[in-house]
């Protein structure tokens, strides 16, 4: 292929752009994983993503994806034929469950549309019926990258509490961390599952776990087998900065530089700037005329947007003529929306003329493709940017 000038478009939900000063915090001489000066590094990094996920509580990380982070969630509290319920917000709702269900894990599904967040009042109604409290666990996408509709956790929280309900609460939040307001103590979340490669501004790699005390304390009942993902393990060795197996150091040295780029900006002011940027997105997409897929206004995703093709199919084909012609890379479409939607992640390391770039070739990718635009939807962004408020969603 011809050499292609200047930056690449990486606007797909994750693995997202990667800043400079993370490149080059990663690009360093591999060190001694079990040498004294590893060990006070690790044992900083390990209690300094703590203020990340707003916990006091250990957080662990594996050199994986998030879905290691998935299996490790499951494996360490739950035993073998326990019931788990689980919200079908999108596909990595789906691949979730079946992830559960190969571990010999029984699924209580509640349905949707895949076009909103997890309903708190269907949970509860669920666990409200559970009567003998046969549900070990509940386990939320909190923001489903597929749809870009994020659940509103502290009101799941409150329908467990409502219904006095002891099922330990599982978070997905691998595109939510970093990007969209997550607050593990306060909300009462037991397990979050999270990965490098979204908000928290890393290459993919590193799979990791918040973890509450009563989750802790699950584990040391709970009877699923487990090895590679064992909790204790992980946990007295990063008692002194090691692992129990060989940790994706270089990944560490640039969470390292992500944490402090994160907290340099405000978590705050990283929470609003994606709101920003996704208050834009949705004036973009209405302002083409076409439908986004999250139909629960105040679910709206801050770091990504699905936006649905008119007359149902044809989103790949717009993507490749971006990818083609621009440089531009989308997410596709996933499980039962393929090709019917394509998806603009404004997530990670991101500005205002990114996204201008961005839509720009969206708009020019949708028009080459033949589909009728009711208006530019850049001159719609390019207003909200300008002299818009910031709109106010989850997460605030
Ligand atoms: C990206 C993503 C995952 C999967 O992570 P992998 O790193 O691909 O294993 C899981 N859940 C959500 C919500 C995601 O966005």
């Amino acid at each position: 292929m011809a050499h292609r000038s200047g930056r690449h478009f990486l606007q797909i939900p994750g693995p997202t752009n990667v800043p400079d000063r993370v490149l080059r915090a990663i690009d360093r001489p591999t060190i001694d994983h079990r040498g004294p000066s590893f060990g006070r590094f690790a044992q900083g990094v390990l209690a300094d993503i703590r203020s990340i996920f707003r916990t006091e509580h250990p957080v662990v990380t594996y050199p994986s994806s998030g879905t290691g982070a998935w299996e490790a969630a499951l494996v360490n509290t739950l035993s073998p034929g326990d019931r788990v319920l689980m919200y079908e917000t999108g596909h990595f709702a789906v691949l979730w469950r079946r992830l559960a269900e190969r571990l010999g894990l029984v699924v209580d599904l509640v349905e949707g549309d895949w076009r909103s967040g997890a309903d708190p009042a269907a949970i509860e109604a669920r666990l409200a019926a559970d009567t003998g409290h046969e549900i070990k666990a509940v386990a939320v996408v909190h923001n489903e990258t597929s749809t870009g509709a994020t659940s509103r956790l502290p009101d799941v929280r409150a329908a467990l509490d409502r219904t006095g309900h002891p099922a330990l609460l599982l978070a997905d939040t691998v595109s939510s961390l970093g990007s969209i307001d997550y607050r593990h103590d306060e909300w009462g979340v037991d397990v979050a599952v999270a990965a490098s490669q979204k908000g928290l501004l890393l290459p993919p790699g590193l799979g990791l776990n918040a973890i509450s005390e009563k989750a802790r304390a699950a584990s040391s009942a709970a009877r699923l087998p487990r090895a590679y993902w064992d909790w204790e393990d992980m946990l007295a060795a990063n008692a002194r900065g090691f692992f129990p197996y060989t940790p994706a150091t270089s990944l560490l040295y640039g969470l390292r530089e992500a944490i402090d780029l994160l907290h340099e900006e405000g978590l705050e002011a990283v929470f609003a700037r994606h709101r920003r940027h996704a208050a834009a997105t949705r004036a973009a997409v209405e302002a083409w005329g076409l439908e986004v897929v999250c139909r629960v206004p105040a679910e709206r995703s801050a770091a990504v947007t699905a936006a649905f093709m008119p007359g149902g199919e044809g989103a790949d084909h717009v993507r490749e003529i971006a990818l083609e012609r621009f440089d531009l890379s989308l997410g596709a479409g996933l499980g039962a929306l393929a090709d019917r939607v394509f998806r603009i992640g404004h997530l990670g390391d991101f500005n205002d003329l990114m996204l201008q770039g961005t839509l720009s070739g969206v708009e020019m990718s949708l028009e080459l493709a033949g589909v009728e635009l009711a208006g530019s939807g850049v001159r719609a962004a390019a207003d909200r940017l300008a002299h818009g408020d910031v709109e106010v969603g989850v997460g605030t």
